[in-house]
């Protein structure tokens, strides 16, 4: 075994990602079988083309449908993925939407609709997790998909609901990585900033112009590029890193 596949291989580890159906779920699942992974996608959607691309890769992968912000369906999902696969070693948690609203027009129930799935999912996943790797002594690696908008505030576009409910996962992430590591379970984030996939490429044109000067890069980033970032924080590369915020963004929260 090379050096390198010592440190970043994923072989006989079995990966679960929320939201692998397209963009960076779809892009990211790929890589993590291209590792080694087993990978159970997580949504609600067929996900026929990664499934497809990961087969002709030689890589390993099914799909397992829920919501994530159906608390019994993802328990049941992940009981579902431990009795097939036999393990439950990586979690990218990454299943998100966004509303963008100036806040005094967006309801309440738009609101709710974005912490649902960006909170209170990624809550919902990694307590199932958890319980599933605390029970078999699994230490295991849960990455959280946050966003930079955890940590900034986007403009010109109005989005409160997106960016406190990327706060909060930031925040769950350390928390349970402070809780979790008496386990050997190791909890992070990595935050993306404009990253072309559907979320961002349906963007009108005048918004995505406003955005570039912002980028010290000059350019949104490609879904390949947060692949490395998972398996790094996925493999025994990072063996004494929890509770991190591994920012992609072409250095935006810099400025
Ligand atoms: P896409 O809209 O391209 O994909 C979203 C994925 O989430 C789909 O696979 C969808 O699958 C799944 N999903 C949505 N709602 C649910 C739900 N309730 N239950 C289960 N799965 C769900 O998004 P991106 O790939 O762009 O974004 C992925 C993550 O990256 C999100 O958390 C986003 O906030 C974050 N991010 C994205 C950035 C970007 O610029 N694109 C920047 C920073 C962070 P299905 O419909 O089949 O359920």
């Amino acid at each position: 075994m090379s050096y390198i596949s010592e440190l970043f291989g994923l072989e006989g580890k079995v990966a679960v990602v929320t939201g692998g159906s397209r963009g960076i779920g779809q892009t990211v699942s790929i890589g993590l079988a291209k590792a080694g992974a087993e990978v159970a996608i997580l949504c609600r959607t067929q996900p026929d083309e990664t499934l497809a691309q990961i087969e002709q890769a030689g890589g390993k992968a099914y799909h397992i449908a829920a919501d994530v912000t159906d608390e019994t369906a993802v328990e049941r999902a992940f009981d579902e993925i431990f009795r097939r696969s036999g393990s439950i070693d990586i979690v990218f948690n990454n299943a998100g939407i966004c509303i963008h609203k100036p806040t005094l027009e967006a309801s309440v129930e738009e609101w709710r609709k974005v912490l649902d799935v960006n909170l209170n999912g990624v809550y919902h996943v990694c307590r199932a997790a958890g319980r599933i790797m605390v029970e078999h002594g699994i230490h295991g690696s849960i990455v959280n998909n946050a966003s930079m908008s955890g940590s900034i505030v986007n403009v010109p576009q109005w989005q409160c609901s997106y960016n406190a409910s990327k706060a909060g996962v930031l925040h769950l992430t350390r928390s349970l990585a402070v809780e979790w590591a008496q386990y050997g379970i190791r909890v992070n984030t990595i935050s993306p900033g404009y990253t072309a996939t559907e979320m961002s490429v349906d963007t009108p044109d005048e918004l995505k112009n406003a955005w570039m000067p912002l980028i010290p890069m000059g350019r949104m980033g490609e879904p390949e590029e947060l692949t490395g970032a998972v398996i790094y924080l996925a493999s025994r590369a990072s063996g004494y890193t929890t509770g991190a915020n591994l920012i992609v963004d072409g250095g935006y929260v810099c400025r």
